[in-house]
C-alpha cells in the first residue's frame, strides 16, 4: 500500500470491541490477567499500551522499518539511543546538531566518559578519515538544525559500516514523506514527533525506528527499563497528526519554496540556507535523496541587531521555538533553541533566523516577511521598542 493509505489504516484496525474507526485512547496503567502471566499481550503501561502499539506499527511502517518504538520526546528518545553506549565509546556527530542533543552529550554524557567529536558537514565526504575503531555511532540530522546542511544518508552508512560503526540519521526535519532514511542504509532513524509528525503544536514526542532485530531488542528493553514513555493521549495526537502528514508536507514544501526564492532575491538577506535552492551546496544530494525540499528555511539578516527586530516585527509568523505545526514560527536560534550551543565552536551565528513555514496562505506569509522588512529596515532605530 502506498504511504498516504498507510498513515491513515497501519496498526489500526477497527475497535474490536465497538467497532470505533478512531484507535481508543487506552487511559489504564494495567491489565486483568485471566491467571498468572494469561493476559493478552499487555501487562503494564509502561511496558506497552494498545494507543502506543497502534503509533508504533504506524510510524515504523512509514520510515520503511520492521520494528519501532515511541518515546516521551524527541530528547527521550535520544538518550534512549545513547544508553546503546557505554563509556570510553566514541560517537561522531554533525556539527551543528540540533541544541538540546549537544546540550546532552556535552553536558550529561561526555563527564561520564563518553566521546564525542563534531564533523562539519561539507566534511562528511571524507568521513572515513574521521572514524577509528572506538567510534560506535555517526549522528546525524539533515538537513539540519538550523544550518539546513546536507548529508549524503547512503555515503554516511557505507563510511559508517566499513568502521563497524552504526549510522543514527535524525529524521525529524525531512519526515518519512520526505526522507526514509533507513532505506538509504541508516541503522537507526529517530524523531521528535512534536515537529511534523504530531504538526498541530499540541504534543511533545519522540520515536525510534530500526530494521536490526538486535538493536530493535534493545531499544525495547530500554523503552521498558528507563522508562522515557509516551502517554496514551499524546500517543493518539501523534497518531492522528500522520493521518494528513503527506498532504500537509506538500503544503508545507510548496510554502516554503516561494518564500525561499523571495528571501533569496531580497537585497536586506545576506544569505538563504534552503536546499531546494539550486545555489545551496546540498541542493543535488538532497534532490537525490529527498522527495522535496521540505519546509524549513533559515536566512542570515545583515546584523544581529537587524534579526533581533525583524523576528519581533512578523505577525503570522509568531516568534517561538518549535517547529512543524501548521502555523507558522520564526526565531533566533542563537538566543533560543540553540543557546546551548553559544560556546560551541559551531554555535549558530548571531544574524540567523529560522522560519518553520506553515499552512497559511502563501500570498500572506510573503507579505508578512515583506512587511517586517520594511518595518525593521524603515525604522532601524525605532526597532528599539523590541
Ligand atoms: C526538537 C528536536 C529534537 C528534540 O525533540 P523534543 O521532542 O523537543 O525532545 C531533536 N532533534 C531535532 C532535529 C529537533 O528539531
Amino acid at each position: 500500500m502506498d504511504f498516504e493509505t498507510r498513515a491513515i489504516h497501519e496498526g489500526q484496525e477497527p475497535d474490536p470491541a465497538t467497532g470505533a474507526i478512531t484507535t481508543p485512547i487506552y487511559l489504564t496503567s494495567t491489565y486483568v490477567q485471566d491467571a498468572v502471566g494469561e493476559h493478552k499481550g499487555y501487562d503494564y503501561s509502561r511496558v506497552a499500551n494498545p494507543t502506543r502499539t497502534a503509533l508504533q506499527q504506524c510510524l515504523a511502517s512509514l520510515e520503511s522499518a520492521e520494528h519501532g518504538a515511541a518515546f516521551a520526546s524527541g530528547l527521550g528518545a535520544v538518550s534512549t539511543i545513547m544508553h546503546l553506549l557505554t563509556p570510553g565509546d566514541r560517537t561522531v556527530l554533525i556539527a551543528d546538531v540540533y541544541g538540546g542533543v549537544y546540550r546532552m552529550t556535552s553536558q550529561v554524557y561526555e563527564p561520564k566518559g563518553y566521546v564525542f567529536d563534531y564533523l562539519p558537514a561539507a566534511e562528511f565526504d571524507d568521513l572515513a578519515v574521521h572514524l577509528d575503531e572506538r567510534t560506535r555511532i555517526v549522528w546525524i540530522e539533515t538537513p539540519s538544525n538550523p544550518l539546513l546542511n546536507i548529508v549524503d544518508i547512503e555515503k554516511a552508512a557505507e563510511a559508517a559500516h566499513a568502521a563497524g560503526a552504526l549510522l543514527v540519521v535524525d529524521n525529524t526535519f525531512a519526515t518519512p514523506y520526505l526522507q526514509r532514511p533507513l532505506e538509504l542504509g541508516a541503522d537507526i532513524v529517530v524523531h521528535s514527533t512534536t515537529k511534523y509528525l504530531g504538526g498541530h503544536s499540541d504534543v511533545v514526542g519522540g520515536f525510534a525506528a530500526t530494521n536490526d532485530p538486535t538493536i530493535a531488542e534493545r531499544l525495547l528493553f530500554l523503552q521498558k527499563s528507563l522508562g522515557a514513555v509516551p502517554s496514551p493521549l499524546d500517543c493518539w495526537l501523534v497518531l492522528r497528526g500522520i493521518k494528513t502528514l503527506a498532504i500537509r508536507m506538500r503544503q508545507h514544501c510548496h510554502n516554503a519554496h516561494a518564500l525561499s526564492g523571495f528571501l533569496d532575491r531580497h537585497p536586506r538577506v545576506e544569505q538563504t540556507l534552503y536546499p531546494g535552492l539550486p545555489r545551496h551546496p546540498g541542493h543535488a544530494i538532497a534532490a537525490k535523496q529527498m522527495h522535496d525540499f521540505g519546509g524549513m528555511i533559515s536566512f542570515l539578516a545583515e546584523s544581529e541587531e537587524e534579526a533581533t527586530a525583524f523576528v519581533a516585527s512578523t505577525k503570522i509568523f509568531k516568534l517561538a521555538e518549535s517547529l512543524g505545526g501548521v502555523e507558522s514560527l520564526i526565531e533566533l536560534p542563537a538566543r533560543m533553541t540553540h543557546a546551548s550551543t553559544a560556546d560551541a565552536p559551531f554555535a549558530a551565528p548571531r544574524n540567523l533566523i529560522r522560519l518553520s513555514v506553515g499552512l497559511e496562505s502563501a500570498d500572506d506569509l510573503l507579505e508578512d516577511l515583506e512587511a517586517a522588512f520594511a518595518k525593521v529596515v524603515g525604522g532601524t532605530h525605532s526597532a528599539r521598542s523590541v
